[in-house]
């Protein structure tokens, strides 16, 4: 048995329980056959495989909250510290009743390779809870966030482990969560990062997921002889990541159609109205039926639908398992050419393999939506040298790294004879990266 399939075995009897971690590292180990192949006889001495695949520690803590009614509430905190190699944890938490030790495991197993890719020195982590902010007063949000950082404290820090937003996870609550972290350990750092503007955030980091997407999607598009103006796009989402996507893919000349939330979809043959999506999701935290309400060219539909509209990019930006086997029929179906993730593993496996054999030119979340993490890695950067940089400074070297991520990924597809195959180049780019580290640093 090869070790690839040796290590799955032994993950999928450790990890039964946890079907989105065994799906991610699935998706990576496979796609890692060439590399993990020629070096096989080194990597199983040093159980780097299995390493690789158990995070370096995980906490699960108790989160109680008192609500409005005076009712004593009790969540559950995660924080998965996955692996340290190349720099500090780093990785987002996420705030949804979804959330589970899977979840963040694989959120966290993923963030080892999209840090990596960025060329930044961050290491891979994730956390969050099952707490959900839809619908909670601010004075809930905040009682939620202070009890979740009195015990999340101890075990992060500027050096060690730099938390930030993720679904759930906006402005509001990084704020919140920022100020109990300042209270309790008396230190004012760059601690988390997507801070407001007014204490140590960075310019552009709200952009950055969405932006780079964009940057990644043109740069891709370009290599392969297509000019993204003037093409259509579906989004899905519409929270940070999707807002910011759809307001660049209109920059660049391209038109977005589409947009959901969990309870339904808007077609907007026009165009979505970004300032309009912003007053609705940022400002009034509402539902889409607000916003087709407001806008007389869109259509809105309950559930989901979104990859049924004829379209040229696909840019799923709402959760994982978005996008599956007969969504993926119907885009080739309509001549879709390209996806790219904004989210995270929003394509199952199967959907993603249908793609990329239908010739539609795909590239996986762990690059198309880096430019996040890369832009906190600068708000770090900013932090520690006490300087703030200017909008124009952080969007130019945010466009710099999502270009040298994709040359870089398109590199190593080509290096193992996988032209185009831009999951595999992702995944090899930012695995070489942590091994070298990993094998430098011996048995830790
Ligand atoms: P937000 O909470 O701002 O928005 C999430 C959007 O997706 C909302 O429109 C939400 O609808 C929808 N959504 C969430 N869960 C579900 C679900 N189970 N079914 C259907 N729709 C759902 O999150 P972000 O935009 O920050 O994150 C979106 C994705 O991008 C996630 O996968 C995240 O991990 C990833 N990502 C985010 C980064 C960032 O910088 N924010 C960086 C890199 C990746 P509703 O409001 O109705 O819940």
């Amino acid at each position: 048995m090869s070790y690839v399939d040796e290590v799955l075995e032994k993950v999928r009897a450790k990890n039964a329980s946890e079907p989105e971690f065994l799906q991610a590292v699935e998706e990576v180990l496979n796609s890692l056959r060439p590399v993990i192949d020629a070096n096989e006889e080194m990597y199983r001495k040093e159980a780097l495989l299995e390493r690789l695949c158990e995070p370096e520690r995980q906490f699960k803590f108790r989160v109680p909250w008192v609500d409005d009614n005076g009712q004593v509430q009790v969540n559950t905190g995660y924080r998965v510290q996955f692996n340290s190699a190349i720099g500090p944890y780093k990785g987002g938490l996420r705030l949804h009743p979804s959330v589970n030790t899977g979840i963040i495991k694989f959120l966290g197993f993923e963030q080892i390779f999209k840090n990596s890719l960025t060329g930044l020195p961050i290491g891979g982590g994730k956390g969050g809870s099952d707490f959900d902010p839809k619908g909670k007063s601010d004075r809930e949000v905040m009682a939620f966030c202070q009890s979740f950082m009195t015990e999340l404290y101890r075990y992060i820090g500027a050096d060690t482990d730099v938390p930030a937003g993720d679904i759930g996870t906006g402005a509001r609550e990084i704020g919140y969560l920022y100020g109990q972290y300042k209270r309790i350990r008396g230190v004012y750092e760059g601690v988390l990062t997507g801070k407001g503007l007014s204490y140590g955030g960075s310019l552009a980091r709200k952009e950055a997921t969405g932006y780079g997407l964009l940057y990644m999607t043109k740069e891709m598009l370009k290599s392969n002889g297509i000019d993204i103006a003037g093409k259509t796009a579906c989004v899905s989402g519409s929270g940070n990541v999707a807002i910011y996507a759809i307001e660049k893919a209109h920059e660049l000349g391209a038109k977005v159609i589409t947009c959901s939330d969990s309870t339904g979809w808007v077609y907007d043959p026009e165009g979505i109205d970004v300032a309009l999506l912003k007053e609705v999701k940022e400002v009034n935290r509402a539902r889409l039926t607000e916003y087709a309400a407001k806008r007389p060219s869109a259509e809105y539909h309950e559930g989901r639908g979104v990859w049924s509209v004829k379209c040229d990019i696909a840019l799923p930006c709402a959760t994982q398992n978005e996008l599956l086997i007969d969504d993926a029929k119907q885009l080739v179906a309509n001549g879709c050419t390209a996806v790219c993730e904004g989210a995270n593993m929003p394509t199952t496996l199967d959907a993603t393999k249908y793609l990329q054999d239908n010739g539609v030119y795909f590239v996986p979340g762990k690059a198309a939506n880096a430019g996040g993490v890369a832009t906190s890695a600068l708000e770090m950067s900013q932090n520690s040298e006490r300087l703030s940089w200017t909008f124009e400074e952080v969007d130019s070297k945010l466009q710099q790294i999502m270009i040298n991520i994709f040359h870089n990924l398109d590199e190593a597809a080509k290096k193992y004879g996988l032209p185009g195959d831009y999951v595999s180049g992702a995944n090899i780019a930012g695995f070489e990266k942590v091994v070298d580290a990993m094998l430098a640093q011996g048995v830790c």
